[in-house]
C-alpha cells in the first residue's frame, strides 16, 4: 500500500499540549514523516519544538516594520527640513512684509500636507488682530479678533490642542458649530514684543510620532517667520523714516528729487504731461509770532491733509521745507493742474483752525504750477520754474495761483 504521506514530507502547525501539572499551553512544531519502509504500517512523524524559532521570526519581523516606519518618518522630516530652509531662504530675500506673507502661503501646505494655516499680525491702529495670510481649509473661521480671543496671546506661549474635543479651544477658531481639528497657535515674537501668531490646524488624522513631528516643525516655521517678518517690518519703517516728513507725514525732498526723475523719464516715453505744484502759506512767520510755534505746527499738518485729501493716491505730496509744499501729478495738462491748485487753495483758505480753546486766524497760501515739458525737462528746472511762478504769485499779492512762463504760460 502506498502510505499517503511520502517520506520526508514536512509540516508546520500550532498545537495545543498540556504541562504534567495539567496547565495548557500552545507551542509551534514542525515534524517531518519517516521512511515507511521503516514502519509496518502507515506514516510515523517526528515532531520538534520551533516555538522559540517562530518567536524570534516574529520579533525580527516586528523590528523591521518599525525600523521602516522610522525611515519613512526620518524622510519625511528630512523634506520638512529642506522645505523650511527653502522657505527661510525665500523670507530672508523678501523686500517687503506682503511678499514675505504670500510666500508663507505658498510654503505652508507643502510643510503640513492636509493643513490649514493662518497668519495673524497686530494692526498698527488697536488691540486688534488680523489675517494677512492663510492656506487651506474651508472653515470660517475669524478674519479679526482681540488679545483675549487667544491662548497662545494671552498666555505668552505656544497654544497645542491635540484633543480639540477636550481642551480649551481659543475663540478664534471656534466656528459656527464647524469642527475644531488639533491646532497649534505660536505667538510670532522679535526683540520681546509679540507682533503677530502663526496658527496650524491638522485637518486629517495624525499619528503621535506624527504629531510630535510637526509641533516641532510648526515652531521652527514660527521662529523664521517672526524673524522673516520682523525684520522687513523693521526695513520698511527705516525706509518710510528716510522719506517722509516727521511733523507733516509727507514724503521729504529727497523723495522728491527720486520721483521727478522717475516721472520725467516715464512721461518722456509716454510722450505725457505732468504737473509739479510748489505752495508757499502765507505771512506765516506773523503767524507763529501771533499764535506760537506749537499752532503754527498744527497749521502746517492740517495744509498737509488738505494737500492729501484733495489729490490722487498716485499724486505724490511733499513738504519741501519750512511751510512750503510740492505736489506732483502725474499725466496732467496744464487746465487741469490750474484748476486743482485753485481748488486746493479755496480748500486751505476755508480751513477752521483751532489750538486747543483758542481760533486761529484763517490761512492762505500763494501757488506756482509748472509742466513737463513746457517749462523744464529735468527736475532742477521744474522746482525752479514753479518756484519762479510762486514767487510771482506772492509779488502780486499772495493768495492766488500762477502758471510758469514758457510755452505753456500764463497767469491763472
Ligand atoms: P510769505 O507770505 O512771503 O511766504 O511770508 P512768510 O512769513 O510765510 O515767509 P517767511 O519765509 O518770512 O517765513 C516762513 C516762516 O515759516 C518762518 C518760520 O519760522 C516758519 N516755519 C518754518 N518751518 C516751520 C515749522 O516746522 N513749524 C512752524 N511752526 N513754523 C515754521
Ligand atoms: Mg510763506
Ligand atoms: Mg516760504
Amino acid at each position: 500500500m502506498r502510505p499517503l504521506i511520502e517520506a520526508g514530507a514536512v509540516a508546520e502547525g500550532e498545537i495545543e499540549l498540556r504541562r504534567k501539572n495539567g496547565e495548557r499551553f500552545w507551542a509551534s512544531y514542525r515534524c517531518r514523516a519517516l521512511d515507511p519502509a521503516h514502519v509496518e504500517q502507515g506514516s510515523i512523524w517526528v515532531a520538534s519544538d520551533i516555538s522559540e524559532r517562530k518567536r524570534s521570526e516574529l520579533a525580527l519581523l516586528e523590528a523591521k516594520q518599525q525600523l521602516e516606519g522610522g525611515l519613512r518618518e526620518v524622510e519625511q522630516l528630512n523634506r520638512q527640513i529642506t522645505q523650511l530652509g527653502e522657505l527661510t531662504g525665500f523670507l530672508q530675500a523678501s523686500s517687503t512684509a506682503v511678499e514675505a506673507l504670500a510666500r508663507i502661503s505658498e510654503f505652508g501646505p507643502r510643510l503640513f500636507a492636509g493643513s490649514a494655516g493662518r497668519v495673524y499680525l497686530r494692526d498698527p491702529a488697536g488691540r486688534a488682530w488680523s489675517q494677512q495670510a492663510v492656506w487651506g481649509g474651508t472653515a470660517p473661521v475669524s478674519a479679526h479678533f482681540s488679545d483675549d480671543d487667544c491662548w497662545a496671546l494671552r498666555r505668552s506661549r505656544p497654544y497645542r490642542v491635540d484633543r480639540p474635543s477636550e481642551a480649551l479651544v481659543c475663540a478664534h477658531l471656534a466656528t459656527d458649530g464647524g469642527a475644531v481639528h488639533p491646532h497649534v497657535c505660536l505667538p510670532l515674537t522679535a526683540q520681546g514684543k509679540t507682533f503677530g501668531v502663526l496658527t496650524i490646524e491638522h485637518l486629517r488624522e495624525q499619528g503621535r510620532a506624527e504629531a510630535e513631528r510637526r509641533y516641532g516643525l510648526a515652531v521652527a516655521m514660527a521662529e523664521q517667520v517672526a524673524l522673516a517678518i520682523a525684520n522687513v517690518q523693521l526695513r520698511e519703517a527705516l525706509l518710510q523714516q528716510s522719506i517722509r516728513d516727521p511733523l507733516t507725514g509727507l514724503y521729504n525732498r529727497r523723495y522728491l528729487q527720486e520721483v521727478l526723475a522717475r516721472e520725467i523719464a516715464h512721461s518722456r516715453r509716454t510722450h505725457a504731461s505732468f504737473a509739479v505744484l510748489m505752495i508757499d502759506v502765507d505771512h506765516f512767520k506773523k503767524f507763529n509770532d501771533t499764535f506760537g510755534h506749537q499752532a503754527g505746527d498744527l497749521v502746517l499738518q492740517q495744509v498737509a491733509r488738505t494737500i492729501e485729501a484733495r489729490f490722487r493716491r498716485s499724486d505724490v505730496a511733499c513738504r519741501f521745507g519750512g511751510e512750503e509744499f510740492t505736489v506732483l501729478l502725474p499725466d496732467t495738462a496744464l487746465d487741469t493742474a490750474q484748476r486743482l491748485a485753485n481748488d486746493l487753495l479755496e480748500n486751505i483758505r476755508t480751513l477752521a483752525l483751532s489750538h486747543g480753546e483758542r481760533e486761529l486766524d484763517r490761512v492762505t497760501a500763494s501757488l506756482g504750477v509748472a509742466i513737463f515739458p513746457a517749462h523744464g525737462s529735468t527736475p532742477q528746472a521744474l522746482i525752479e520754474a514753479a518756484d519762479a511762478a510762486l514767487y510771482r504769485a506772492k509779488q502780486s499779492g499772495r493768495n492766488r495761483v500762477v502758471v510758469g512762463e514758457g510755452r505753456a504760460g500764463g497767469t491763472g
